[in-house]
């Protein structure tokens, strides 16, 4: 499963053969598939069970622009030049859920144990696109603790919030008028002017922000053509802080700066939400309970090979030569600082201010490199991505029994949600009622790159790993010479 989703390299929106595959699967296995979820058509939600409690395990599935990546080699060579790859590894967590669910399903069905077991994707979770749907659709709504999973070099999962940001993804459009940029050029209202003097101002605000905001953008439409006023441009941001007051801030000072570019250059602006994601608070009692079976499971046992690739790819980047992780970490408690941190995001976030969540961090990659990069690829398609999703299927497994068996843990796990995480805060979505899923997005990309990539789709049938069918000797630690 793991080498199969590597194969398919699907970006956000776009994962179509992922989701038909994983979904097949399920169906195989008796879980009831609703497709489509959220209006968004590579969702679902797979059930099965019935009865109370009713635990939903969770992971992300799309992909990275530009980090097509061949795996097993120390170096970056991509399969094919520009096309999407899983630089970043999440063609691992909805497998490992996987894994474990099968296995508990069959202790379930053995000792007649009551209870549902859900299974969803994380949908373009690299444009924090879903999640927050799913929540305002009701598909948590009956669900008693979610289980989700990630991507990572070490094995647990940390609880209370810190080192992680909400955030709002916005494209400001910009309208104008087009003119001959030599023969009129004061017909012209140039909307790339608009788009270039909001980013100005948006560059001079950054000075007088907290720390703890992050925000980045990049340009999606900067006109046509020089000897065309640009008629219309558009600049997309993304918009980073610890908490809701904050994010809603910066998104009232990004309006700002475009109505103020508008003034300037007499354009028009409207702005459409790509995404959104709370900052993620997870569950104490829960993550304690995983946290004890990672202790029992420990990590997988890295061959000598593991290790090589590991310490090649650290060499090949300039990162510290530590190899694989070898001892277990238990995951650092919240920090008393964690108020002045800032950080990435995960739309996971939402679900975590609505049910008791934790995200389970397991050993499928290499420590130390730099993230959403080709180099994120390389181990995940290897021994180290299959080591690494059995041993964090074992303990996902574990951990879903204990809620399935113990009403205690689901208490416990209601208590703090109830009387500490949301004591004080409470959730208002960053989508409003008129805000749809972008599911419009990567289309493009995607249909550019799909004939050339189903060549290399892996084929399980002829070839015992995708490793073999690609002829790569595992590990390959130098170049050839050219
Ligand atoms: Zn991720």
């Amino acid at each position: 499963m793991v080498d199969t989703v590597f194969s398919y390299g699907e970006l956000g929106f776009q994962e179509f053969e992922t989701s038909k595959y994983l979904t097949e699967i399920l169906e195989k296995n008796g879980f009831k598939v609703e497709r489509g979820i959220a209006g968004i058509p590579t969702a679902w939600m797979a059930s099965w069970g019935s009865g109370k409690p009713v635990i939903a395990l969770g992971s992300d599935i799309d992909c990275i622009p530009q980090a097509s990546q061949k795996p097993g080699v120390a170096w970056h060579e991509p399969l094919i030049p520009g096309a999407p790859g899983h630089g970043e590894g999440h063609n691992s967590g909805v497998p490992l859920n996987i894994l474990a669910a099968l296995a508990v399903k069959e202790q379930m069905e053995k000792n007649h144990l009551s209870g549902t077991i859900k299974i969803w994707p994380g949908v373009a979770e690299e444009l924090l696109g879903a999640k927050a749907y799913y929540v305002r659709d009701g598909y948590f709504k009956d669900v008693d603790a979610v289980l989700f999973a990630h991507v990572g070099t070490n094995l647990g999962a940390r609880w209370g919030e810190g080192g992680q940001t909400g955030l709002i993804s916005l494209q400001y459009n910009f309208h104008g008028e087009s003119a001959h940029a030599a023969a009129a050029p004061w017909r012209g209202k140039s909307a790339l002017d608009a788009v270039e003097l909001m980013d100005a101002g948006w560059n001079f605000h950054r000075e007088h922000l907290r720390p703890q905001q992050r925000s980045h953008y990049v340009i999606t439409n900067g006109g046509d053509q020089p000897n065309v006023v640009p008629q219309s441009a558009a600049v997309w941001y993304y918009f980073r802080e610890l908490d809701y007051d904050h994010i809603k801030g910066l998104w009232s000072d990004g309006d700002r700066m475009a109505q103020g570019a508008a003034l300037m250059t007499q354009t028009t602006w409207d702005e459409t939400i790509l995404g959104s994601a709370w900052p993620g608070h997870y569950n104490k009692p829960m993550a304690e309970d995983l946290n004890a079976n990672a202790t029992q499971i420990g990590l997988p046992v890295w061959s000598a090979d593991d290790q090589a690739l590991a310490k090649a790819l650290q060499h090949e980047i300039g990162a510290q030569e530590s190899g694989l992780d070898t001892e277990l970490r238990t995951p650092r408690p919240p920090s008393p600082t964690a108020s002045s941190e800032s950080g990435p995001s995960d739309d996971i976030g939402d679900i975590s201010w609505n049910v008791p969540t934790i995200v389970l961090s397991y050993p499928a990659n290499i420590p130390g490199l730099p993230g959403h990069n080709w180099a994120n690829a390389i181990a995940m398609a290897t021994p180290i991505a299959h080591k690494g999703v059995v041993a964090g299927a074992k303990v996902q497994a574990m951990t879903l029994y204990d809620l399935m068996t113990k009403p205690e843990l689901i208490a416990a796990a209601k208590d703090y949600f109830i009387n500490v995480q949301t004591k004080t805060v409470k959730y208002k979505s960053l989508v409003r009622p008129e805000d749809k899923p972008a599911t419009f997005m990567n289309k493009a990309t995607m249909e550019k790159y799909r004939a050339e990539m189903q060549k290399y789709y892996y084929d399980a049938s002829k070839y015992p790993t995708y490793l073999d069918q690609l002829g790569v000797k595992y590990p390959t630690l130098t170049k050839p010479a050219k």
